[in-house]
């Protein structure tokens, strides 16, 4: 683990404290974790189901559910930080 950065405290969470951040971040996920059935991601499933493709998730979702990815990818590894499990 490193070293608080200049400026910031270090803390320690107690169990009532670590279970508010454990749900703060659960609520985040189920926001940030795409669904991947916007109207982009939507139709480009569509085409590649025209195409033959298994039609699950588009190769490439658009550029919002990219970044909520990205965003979750985020939440997830501050949770593994405070040794919070998450769902997925
Ligand atoms: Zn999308």
């Amino acid at each position: 683990m490193s070293a608080p950065a200049a400026g910031r405290a270090a803390v320690v969470l107690d169990d009532g404290q670590l279970g508010v951040l454990a749900r703060m971040l659960g609520d985040a996920l189920e926001r940030r974790t795409p669904p991947g059935d916007c109207a982009d991601c939507e139709l480009a499933r569509e085409i590649s189901r025209i195409g033959g493709a298994d039609g699950v998730f588009p190769a490439e979702p658009c550029e919002a559910c990219a970044d909520d990815l990205a965003m979750s990818d985020e939440y997830v590894a501050l949770a593994a930080v405070f040794g919070i499990e998450t769902e997925s």
